[in-house]
């Protein structure tokens, strides 16, 4: 059984969810890249009823892109990425937006075709721990 807390970056939404993680992907598809502003969307993926909204529920505003079954939910205030409630019964929850430590690996890079020309190799370049001195 997992559990896990997340919430949005000023903290109006809250969440959390208990049960078993279906599936975590990290997607490099044009649609992940453009909503993320970053290399790849980190989705983990849980079973609807597994999945409670603790505050802010009310708040939430949602992006359709049309005519496709792309759907971002995201907090108005501060705009941070929030999880969405499928009709499928999965809940998809971005990995950025947890709070509790989650120690459980991606299952796979998918829409790998779809990276950008510098996503690649990136465990080979230069690490600083915190923000590298300006001198
Ligand atoms: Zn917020
Ligand atoms: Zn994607």
């Amino acid at each position: 059984m997992d559990s896990f807390r997340g919430s949005c970056l000023c903290q109006s939404v809250t969440y959390e969810a208990t049960g078993e993680v279906q599936g975590f992907y990290l997607c490099h598809c044009s649609h992940c890249r453009k909503i993320s502003g970053s290399a790849h969307g980190a989705n983990i993926f849980i079973k609807v009823q597994s999945f409670n909204w603790l505050t802010g529920e009310d708040k939430i505003s949602h992006y359709n892109l049309q005519n496709t079954r792309f759907e971002k939910a995201f907090c108005p205030n501060c705009s941070s990425t929030l999880p969405v409630l499928r009709g499928n019964g999965h809940a998809v929850i971005p990995a950025g937006s947890l709070d509790s430590d989650f120690s459980i690996k991606p299952n796979a890079h998918i829409h790998y075709a779809s990276r950008m020309g510098w996503d690649h190799d990136l465990e080979k370049i230069k690490t600083f721990q915190e923000l590298p001195d300006n001198d």
